[in-house]
């Protein structure tokens, strides 16, 4: 049983959604006309976050290591790319229409329904007559009547002026998928959607012009593979990266963030030598330590080792593991070319859902593209002398998902008291220091006393080339803090009248706040920037 002093899920995520409001974290996209549905705009504080995000990543795909290098490719390509990929004719979600309202779902996300279904064939009115059947599901103990109210709304939207419903006959129905969980009205049949947005390219919109917007960023990837390689100078196993806008017009976008119909991957396809070539490899001619890259590596082992580290790298950032959860696909569930994928997954307050999937591709994406441009996608191996196209491990990440799942990760709400002993609900976005969009703020004790904020300008300035820094003098201190609280600062510098040598033992210090403890200490103004540079790096 839940425990009753638990908020309840969605008054979490109303919260969350509120301060990111609030706060200037996430804007509804358009919102002065009303907002546009599944686009969101980062304000100030969450343009920060997720800039620390997507730092954090490359730096860890590209500056930590020497075998993955970067790319940014452009968001239009040629069409023939979604050809080889598949996405032209396999990208869709099965669709579903509300057939009174015309509400559109998506087929596999309809919730199912129980109750009595009525069945009409038909309707007239006045002469007229429509032979189109239709039938309405009602939940257990509702009457007759509400089904007829609803058929009679579709026949009068069918032309007929008070319908007079035809060959009523009900049937006991169970955990039915059919009706619109929203008035039991009749769906369509599930259509295909294809869910890339399309575009024209040049001033005439014919067919010959059609264009994507890109779907997701690994593709690029595959179609610059020859150009890297060769520039590069990297052999497989080696990576290519990518962060990057991708767009999907999804049909039902929802739960804030999470799903949207502009956003951003970071996709990586790290290149491997197919198994049999692996296996032929040569030993490496130094140790190298368990869980470390072998040269005899198949695609398994790259897989488990790409799925290490990318949890590693998320509790680096402050996701623990006790927050994630793995899904290993079923082999019904993968693409035809897939191996293996493993879905990475969040305890979101709206449920456990996906924040990466990392896939075995094998050479399905080189080799169709090989197929559709004519162009080889081989490489030759000097030390096997083996040709071939290499076999792909891809990690591939959503940065909204992951700043909305840092989000809900910091979000929490403590009962504090204060030096009066009242207690009061302080909120504090507890972040991991290397993402948090402010570093640390700056503040004087008062700003009436130009000595203290002469000082505290001084120290603002001393920091700022090393973090980013927010100075306030406006408000109470205490007020000052939970502001920085609330923003996921996690650290705060007050600048009082013993910095200045009121107590001539503490000239030169300042109080240093800890945002999680709340713990106060004093420290030199010249051991502020190595020490807190440390903290968050
Ligand atoms: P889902 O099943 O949730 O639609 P997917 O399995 O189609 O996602 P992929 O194609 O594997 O997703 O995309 C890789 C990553 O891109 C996802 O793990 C997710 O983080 C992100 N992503 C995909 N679609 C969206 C979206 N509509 N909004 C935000 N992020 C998305």
């Amino acid at each position: 049983m839940s425990d009753p002093k638990e908020p309840k899920v969605n008054e979490r995520m109303e919260k969350i959604v509120s301060l990111c409001k609030r706060r200037g974290f996430v804007f509804q996209s358009s919102e002065i006309y009303g907002g546009i549905n599944g686009f969101w705009d980062y304000g100030p504080l969450g343009a920060e976050l997720k800039r620390n995000v997507k730092d954090a990543w490359w730096r860890s795909m590209t500056q930590q290591r020497d075998d993955i290098v970067g790319l940014d490719a452009s968001i239009i390509m040629h069409p023939k790319i979604w050809e080889a990929s598949g996405h032209t004719s396999t990208f869709s979600d099965p669709m579903v229409d509300c057939l009174l309202t015309k509400k559109r779902f998506r087929a596999d996300q309809v919730d199912p329904q129980s109750g009595t279904a009525y069945f009409y064939t038909g309707a007239t009115a006045g002469g007229k007559t429509c032979n189109e059947p239709y039938s309405v599901l009602v939940p257990p103990g509702k009457p007759a009547e509400s089904a007829r109210k609803i058929a009679c709304q579709f026949y009068t939207a069918r032309g007929l002026e008070n319908p007079e419903l035809q060959g009523e006959r009900s049937e006991v129905t169970k955990d039915s998928t059919r009706y619109n969980p929203e008035n039991g009205s009749l769906l369509t049949d599930p259509r295909p959607f294809n869910l890339m947005f399309k575009t024209y390219v040049g001033p005439v919109e014919s067919q010959d012009n059609v264009a994507y917007l890109r779907p997701e960023t690994a593709q690029a990837i595959f179609a610059q593979f020859k150009n890297v390689l060769e520039v590069s100078r990297q052999k497989p196993p080696f990576g290519i990266c990518q962060i990057g806008k991708a767009f999907r017009n999804e049909i039902n976008p929802r739960n804030f963030t999470f799903r949207s119909r502009e956003f951003e991957q970071m996709e990586l396809e790290f290149f491997i030598k197919p198994d049999e070539v692996a296996k032929a490899s040569p030993a490496s001619t130094e140790p190298i330590a368990e869980g470390q890259p072998q040269p005899q590596w198949g695609w398994k082992e790259w897989h488990q080792y790409w799925v290490d580290e990318r949890v590693r790298w998320y509790e680096s950032i402050g996701l623990s593991r006790n927050t994630l959860e793995f899904y290993w696909q079923k082999p019904e569930e993968l693409a035809h070319y897939a191996k293996a994928t493993v879905d990475i997954l969040y305890q979101f307050p709206f449920g456990t859902q996906e924040l990466e999937g990392i896939a075995a591709r094998g050479d399905f994406d080189l080799t169709q593209h090989q197929k559709f441009s004519g162009k080889p996608m081989e490489y030759f191996d000097e030390e096997t002398k083996a040709r071939f196209v290499p076999h792909v491990i891809e990690p591939s990440a959503g940065v909204d998902r992951l700043v909305l799942a840092l989000i809900c990760n910091a979000f929490q709400e403590e009962t504090v008291t204060d030096e009066k002993g009242k207690t009061e609900v302080r909120t504090v976005m507890k972040f991991h220091p290397r993402i948090a969009p402010i570093k640390v703020g700056v503040f004087p004790l008062l700003k009436n006393r130009p000595e203290l904020v002469k000082k505290a300008l001084e120290v603002r300035d001393l920091l700022r080339p090393h973090m980013s820094v927010f100075y306030d003098e406006a408000g109470a201190i205490g007020r000052r803090y939970r502001r920085q609280d609330e923003a996921g600062t996690p650290f705060g510098v007050t600048i009082d009248f013993d910095t200045l040598g009121e107590k001539p033992e503490l000239l030169n210090t300042v109080t240093l706040r800890e945002r999680d403890t709340m713990k106060q200490t004093r420290v030199t103004i010249e051991e502020l920037v190595p020490l807190l540079v440390s903290k968050i790096r």
